[in-house]
């Protein structure tokens, strides 16, 4: 398989979302992330991201909720171009209404090779890793193969 590459910018497109149970761990890592993520543009889902503003104290771009279609908004920016980086504290533990929308998000961000964080270690090692600060070609396969593929 051939690969093309999708440049990111120094400045990153980060979208933020937590389930309700998570919220209080996104708002923690958060507080102590708040200099580094205002460097980068942020997105966040509606009812997480009002949250973040408080927090943060800087505006961020808020979505719908995610029950109401805020992740697979996510999704789409994902697929535009528009996102490029997600954290995402989804709920092991609780079903979820939007389960659909949530496997939706997780699976096309790893179509477009989006780095993707889905708890605070992982978000720890993202956040501070020397690409984070950089600009960073992101290898996302050729997918003309697939568009062009033979139908019987
Ligand atoms: P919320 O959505 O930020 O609006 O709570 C998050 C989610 O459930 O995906």
């Amino acid at each position: 398989m051939s690969y093309k590459k999708i440049h990111m910018a120094k400045h990153k497109k980060i979208a933020l979302v937590a389930h309700d149970n998570k919220k209080r761990d996104l708002m923690e890592w958060v507080k102590y992330n708040r200099d580094t993520l205002a460097k980068h543009k942020v997105f966040a889902t509606g009812t997480t991201g009002a949250f973040l503003e408080e927090e943060l104290g800087f505006e961020i771009t808020k979505l719908q909720s995610g029950p109401l279609g805020g992740d697979q908004q996510i999704g789409a920016k994902i697929v535009n171009g528009e996102i490029d980086f997600l954290i995402f504290f989804w709920d092991p533990l609780e079903p979820a209404p939007h389960d659909p929308d949530v496997k939706a998000l997780l699976r096309i961000a790893v179509v477009w090779n989006i780095p993707i964080a889905c708890n605070r270690s992982s978000a720890d090692f993202m956040i501070s890793s020397d690409i984070m600060k950089d600009t960073y070609d992101r290898l996302v396969p050729d997918y003309d193969e697939y568009r062009n593929r033979p139908i019987n």
